[in-house]
């Protein structure tokens, strides 16, 4: 399989060689330049694998330069720190299903892409003697899933910027408890915006990000995204074999796209009729969902709310979504995401909204209801969701149909223990993990915000 961007500007990639891209270099995404609509054999094939056999089938669709027993080995790795067996169960909670991504080492789902993206950085590095250095700004879960991804690994160094004394305490302790010498978590006394501004800049510098190998591990990332694919097929199979229905719904909690646009290419694959729609979910950070119910796609302020990791307005995987709107058409990508560029809004007629449709429906949910969700779902079933499950359960319901339905759990309660036991009215039991974290010793750098504080630390400390 090559890879190809969705504006059209590159010439074909191997696997191998996106696997350390962020954008193309013409400003566009790296998409697979087919994506394969399997036949009934191939997916009666599927169904009955266990998840790493899963991955390792899904991926050797996408992946020509790694040998089957390398990315067999691959993946073995890679899920072997998860407290499941199953990776990924798929509970029946009341009337619905719930898809538990949340058993890696840092209880949200982000773990599933990243423990995978660890071990084949390491590998291909070691192969072609290079190293690099990872930097990235967090607010929360993909600070702490990429942190444990790369911990330990060779030929990598990891920088994570979070804002000091301004993220959860769960949060913060799961990074600055990571005392590898290859992790560096610095506290910065500032805003998130401060750490992402500072980010950014340095990423500005082309010099040193040239000369340190200076790269992020953001949701554009391909092989994340095709990570996240096989847990669509996983539960769809699962489902499948408790309910007299091959036609099922997933609801999925969305911040930058990443994770659903996973679900809409194994849709795809495994074909429309099979998952009949995906419920896109967001807070009150409503874009994406305004571009389906309305075909509205303009930027508003970011609001902060209780679902942090769902706190965005552009979405960053959303290009590739126009990308298959617009049947491929890189040119038409290419001018509708420029003018977005420019103008900060899209705007979408009937007829296009009616096909956006065919594929998603789409809720926004409030603060409030986010947490009485938490509460009656506890109240009737006995389950604890986290404020992101639960925009995405209370999603799900408002379209509960003849379908089976699929609620993507993407983190694990007790990472948001403040926000649950408030809607609860009860302080939640934290797992043994994690109340370990509070005695753990604990490695960070504070400070400043300011660019060079920052540099001069990178710029000492980089392998
Ligand atoms: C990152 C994250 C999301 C959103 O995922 P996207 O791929 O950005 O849509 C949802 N829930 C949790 C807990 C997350 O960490």
């Amino acid at each position: 399989m090559k890879y190809v961007s969705t504006r059209g500007g590159i010439s074909p990639l191997n696997f191998r060689d996106t696997v350390f891209e962020g954008l193309a270099e013409d400003g566009g995404l790296i998409v697979p330049e087919r994506v394969p609509k399997l036949s009934e054999k191939e997916i009666q094939d599927l169904s009955k694998l266990s998840y790493q056999e899963l991955a390792l089938r899904i991926f050797k669709y996408f992946v020509g330069d790694i040998s089957q027993n390398e990315l067999k080995k691959i993946i073995k790795d890679a899920y072997k720190n998860f407290r499941k067996d199953e990776i990924a169960p798929v509970l029946k909670v009341g009337e619905i299903y719930i898809l538990e991504l949340f058993h890696g080492p840092t209880f949200a789902f982000k773990d599933i892409a990243l423990q995978f993206l660890g071990i084949l950085f390491e590998k291909l590095l070691l192969e072609n003697n290079k190293k690099i250095n990872i930097l990235g700004a967090t607010s929360g879960d993909t600070g702490s899933a990429a942190i444990y991804g790369m911990k330990g690994k060779k030929n990598i160094a990891i920088f994570i910027l979070h804002p000091y004394k301004k993220i959860s305490e769960v949060q913060a302790l799961m990074m600055t408890t990571v005392i590898e010498p290859n992790v560096y978590n610095l506290a910065i006394k500032g805003t998130f915006d401060d750490c992402q501004g500072i980010m950014k800049n340095i990423f500005m510098d082309l010099d040193l990000k040239k000369s340190l190998h200076l790269t992020t591990v953001n949701s554009i990332n391909w092989a994340r995204i095709m990570a996240q694919m096989v847990y669509y097929f996983w539960a769809y199979f699962r489902v499948c074999e408790r309910e007299n229905s091959y036609k099922i719904r997933f609801s999925v909690p969305t911040g930058n796209f990443g994770d659903i646009f996973a679900g809409y290419l194994a849709r795809k694959m495994l074909g429309e009729d099979r998952i009949e729609r995906l419920i896109l979910a967001t807070n009150e950070n409503d874009i994406l969902c305004r571009f389906i119910n309305y075909g509205d796609y303009s930027v508003k302020e970011v609001k902060p709310t209780i679902s942090p990791s769902m706190d965005i307005q552009v979405a960053s995987n959303f290009e590739r979504y126009i990308y298959y709107f617009y049947k491929e058409n890189s040119q038409k990508t290419k001018n509708t995401m420029e003018k977005f560029a420019k103008e900060k809004f899209l705007k979408f007629d009937e007829d296009e909204i009616k096909r956006i449709k065919a594929d998603f429906l789409s809720a926004s949910i409030s603060e409030e209801d986010t947490l009485r969700t938490i509460k009656e779902f506890y109240k009737k079933t006995g389950y604890i969701l986290d404020p992101h499950t639960a925009v995405g359960v209370k999603a799900g319901l408002e379209f509960k149909e003849e379908f089976p339905l699929i609620c993507l759990a993407t983190a694990h309660p007790a990472k948001f223990p403040e926000t649950v036991s408030k809607a609860l009215g009860f302080p939640i039991k934290l797992p043994e993990e994690i109340k370990k974290l509070y005695k753990l010793p604990q490695k960070f750098e504070i400070l400043p915000p300011e660019i060079e504080a920052v540099k001069k630390f990178i710029r000492e400390k980089a392998i």
